[in-house]
């Protein structure tokens, strides 16, 4: 646990907050600032502030709990669906430095459009520049057996 950290400090009781579900490798609480009712975020027990910093297996098990929670939120929320989102980096809008997702219940009408609203255009890439691309990540992301 990061003494400092707000979440941490949730997740340990420490901070009153309305947690909604909690076990060894997750906690879920309502937001603060909600962007509507009943906007929750989960986060894993630890203190990890990027996903890219959680193992695979720890992030597993965060991650295990996040199709139950969606579907109580919608429910709970009488939504129709939920914007699932983690602004992953102060670049992306992260505030705080533990890596949290936020469920967002979504109802017709909400007059709220989809991430894809957050870009104004598209990338228009030559097909050279994708298959380069496509090329680096697959290189980097090959198992590595040993
Ligand atoms: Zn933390």
């Amino acid at each position: 646990m990061a003494d400092d950290c707000i979440f941490c400090r949730i997740a340990a009781g420490k901070i009153p907050a309305h947690v909604v579900y909690q076990d060894e490798s997750a906690c879920a609480f309502l937001d603060v600032n909600p962007l509507v009712a009943g906007h929750t975020l989960l986060i894993p027990a630890k203190h990890y502030e990027r996903l890219e910093d959680i193992p695979s297996e720890e992030a597993a098990r965060y991650l295990a709990n996040l199709p139950r929670i969606i579907a109580t939120v919608t429910h709970v929320m009488d939504a129709e669906g939920a914007t699932v989102a983690w602004n992953d980096g102060p670049v992306a809008g992260q505030e705080v430095p533990h890596v949290h997702a936020h469920i967002v219940p979504r109802h017709a009408k909400d007059g709220v459009g989809p991430i894809h609203s957050l870009f104004s255009g598209r990338a228009r890439l030559p097909p050279e520049e994708t298959e380069r691309i496509a090329d680096r990540m697959s290189r980097a992301l090959r198992p590595r057996l040993r």
